[in-house]
């Protein structure tokens, strides 16, 4: 129960089944079955909002009463700790619809980028086909300005729509966001994204088609994707390249419990056998450890690390 009485969880629960339907509140849901890596502890609430004055309201009532909150998208890009996260973890599952209108897409922020990326093939509008491989969210996809092969969020963002700390919803143009190469300034402004508008070209439907094959082979084939992981785990350093780095320190293989970095490709680091998220992290810091003994070289984590560490 750690810092929350019985009492008080009750009440908590209570009121967010005032706020969002009652099917859509859930207690202690095991965050593994929410991530790619399959790892991490529970979440207090889970809750799946379908409007996005529902969110408005779970932000104002976690200001209120001083319940935290965490945004959780398709959890391609997290590593949640084996004690779980405390407070509501608010997943935007239920917004995911995509339109478009001239040459724009609009997809609220639960939409797979993926999606939003075929969406625009079927409308010949070019732009989006480096996110055709990434399996995150819209929302993930801001908050980290996701790219690939050359394209980045940043490239074909118009606005945005996000519900602020205060619970207020706001237009936030792209330029406003200090998106950069893998970052954004949302989670310091604590903002949660609720809608993405895409400025793209108009193109030939076969052209846009025949790069997001090239692209999705050309994934298929380095990425380990047969195995639970979280992606790339670091940044590339200014001047090297992560992979080229851990190779050359002759890690990859390298396992710590059931976690094993990649003999595919060296970025990635993948949940093998059954590991925990603490068997993970180890691995994750002896990479680093390993690489800046070597080559004297910082690698930093592109995969956010979050939640309690187990009691
Ligand atoms: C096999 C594999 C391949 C990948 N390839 C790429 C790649 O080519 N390029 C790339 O850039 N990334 C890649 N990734 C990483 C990942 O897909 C991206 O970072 C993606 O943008 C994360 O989106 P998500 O919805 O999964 O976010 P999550 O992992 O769920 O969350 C990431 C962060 O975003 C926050 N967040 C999520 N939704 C919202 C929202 N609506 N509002 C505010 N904050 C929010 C979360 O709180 C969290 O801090 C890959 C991952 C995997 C597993």
């Amino acid at each position: 129960m750690g810092m929350m009485g019985m009492d008080n969880k009750e009440k908590i629960y209570n009121k967010l089944m005032d706020i969002v339907k009652e099917e859509n509140v859930k207690v202690d849901e095991m965050l593994r079955d929410h991530l790619y890596t399959r790892l991490g502890g529970k979440a207090d609430f889970f809750i799946t909002p379908s409007t996005y004055e529902e969110i408005q309201n779970v932000v104002k009532f976690s200001k209120e009463e001083d319940v935290p909150f965490t945004l959780l998208g398709n959890g391609s890009n997290l590593i949640i700790k084996d004690g779980g996260i405390r407070g509501i973890v608010i997943n935007l599952k239920h917004l995911d619809k995509i339109s478009s209108e001239g040459n724009t897409v609009v997809a609220q922020s639960g939409a797979r980028i993926i999606d939003a990326s075929y969406y625009a093939l079927e409308q010949h509008l070019s732009g989006l086909e480096f996110a055709c491989g990434i399996p995150g969210t819209v929302g993930g996809a801001l908050y980290m300005n996701a790219g690939a092969y050359g394209g980045e969020i940043k490239d074909v963002l118009d606005y945005a729509f996000v519900v602020d700390k205060e619970g207020n919803l706001v237009k936030r143009l792209a330029s406003e966001l200090d998106l950069d190469y893998r970052t954004s300034n949302i989670p310091d402004n604590g903002d949660i994204v609720v809608e993405a508008t895409f400025n793209l070209t108009p193109g030939n439907y076969e052209d846009i088609k025949a790069v997001m094959d090239d692209l999705t082979y050309k994934r298929e084939s380095k990425q380990p994707l047969e195995y639970p992981s979280c992606g790339s785990v670091f940044k590339r350093p200014p001047g090297y390249f992560a992979g080229k780095l851990i190779q050359d320190s002759k890690l990859q293989g390298t396992t710590i419990g059931g976690a094993e970095v990649s003999t595919k490709h060296a970025g990635f680091i993948v949940n093998k056998d059954n590991a925990t998220t603490t068997d993970y992290i180890a691995l994750i810091e002896h990479v680093q450890n390993t690489v800046k003994e070597k080559f004297g070289v910082d690698l930093e984590r592109e995969v956010r690390i979050i939640g309690e560490d187990p009691e």
